[in-house]
């Protein structure tokens, strides 16, 4: 776990606050709500990707790359926040926008995330939805070669072996933070999508023998599906960082309860979520990911998955920038 022997570029507002959400326990009638807050990172309005772009990033300029590919949905928070990085690296980005969602919303398309894209100066491409991304990526790429630019692709969501270190860190960083603090944790929930963020923090506790299990609200796949990911992602992050024994399947836990439609289709449970948080904590949540995982925490608090003596955390990942593509989900515009 001697995290010093990878490239890495410093992005990250770090340690981020570990707070109590006084109000939400007194509201949910317990157990004691922590937050973690990685929406506050510092790049471009934060999120969990600035972490693992530090890893990314990092190696990208080991390779002498100039221009960094990457994808996600067209809301994507992977992409607004590699745009800002490589903006402060001096390097180009493209980001390929996969269109997971048929839509006309103006919002949706054009405001929030895609609107900051523009202004890190990104380049932006689409394809439609269900597109293999990593093939166009792969394929862009090689244009790219060709016209003797040195392109470096991250996956989405920045979910590899080197993103997830990313991860790593925060475990190092929460346990740091909890033993300052005599803070007990009991548990640590987070909204799941590509996996590299629970691959890291499932890593870097287990690696540590913290043992303080992680539960990653899925916001896209089924159970099964996301638990097979997380783990495989989880396994190769370990023998990355050269944790002994490996990891114990047992470790690896996701709920794929809160879905709801698909994959970035708000459910009412998000934003109540969303809208408790903000009115109780003051805390902006995100309609696709931490607004379902927060739904989530929120109904396994009510079904009495948690004792009342227990302290989670709701690692918070970011991208209420999000909220501006999702305007009308919130704040229906009155006719007339
Ligand atoms: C990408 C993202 C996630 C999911 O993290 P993964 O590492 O992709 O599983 C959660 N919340 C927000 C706001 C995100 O942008």
């Amino acid at each position: 776990m001697h995290l010093s022997r990878f490239p890495r570029v410093r992005l990250t507002h770090a340690p981020t606050a570990l707070h109590p959400m006084p109000n939400l326990t007194r509201h949910l009638g317990g157990p004691r709500l922590w937050i973690k807050r990685d929406d506050c990172t510092g790049l471009a309005s934060g999120g969990n990707k600035t972490r693992k772009l530090e890893f990314l990033m990092g190696e990208a300029q080991a390779q002498g790359c100039d221009h960094v590919i990457t994808q996600g949905a067209v809301q994507s928070n992977h992409v607004r926040q590699t745009a800002a990085a490589a903006a402060v690296l001096g390097m180009k980005c493209t980001g390929l926008l996969e269109h997971r969602i048929t839509t006309s919303d103006r919002d949706y398309l054009g405001s929030g995330n895609v609107l900051l894209d523009q202004l890190f100066g990104a380049t932006l491409e689409q394809r439609p939805g269900g597109t293999d991304m990593q093939a166009e990526m792969e394929a862009l790429a090689g244009r790219l070669r060709s016209r003797g630019e040195k392109p470096y692709v991250i996956p989405g969501g920045g979910s590899n072996r080197v993103g997830a270190l990313g991860y790593v860190t925060c475990a190092i960083e929460l346990l740091a933070q909890a033993n300052d603090l005599g803070l007990r944790i009991d548990h640590v929930v987070h909204a799941t999508g590509s996996t590299g963020t629970q691959a890291g923090l499932v890593a870097g506790l287990e690696g540590l023998n913290s043992g303080i299990p992680v539960l990653g609200i899925s916001t896209r796949q089924p159970r099964d599906v996301q638990e097979a990911n997380v783990y495989r992602l989880t396994q190769a992050t370990a023998d990355f960082i050269g944790v002994r024994g490996g990891i114990d399947r047992a470790a690896i836990k996701a709920n794929s309860d809160y879905v709801g439609g698909g994959y970035g289709v708000p459910t009412p449970g998000m934003i109540e979520a969303v809208e408790l948080t903000a009115r109780l904590e003051g805390i902006l949540l995100d309609p696709v990911y931490s607004g379902k995982g927060m739904a989530g925490l929120i109904d396994l608090v009510r079904r009495g998955h948690f004792r009342p003596d227990e302290n989670v955390v709701f690692l918070h990942t970011g991208g209420s920038v999000g909220l501006f593509g999702y305007v009308g989900s919130f704040a229906p515009v009155a006719d007339g």
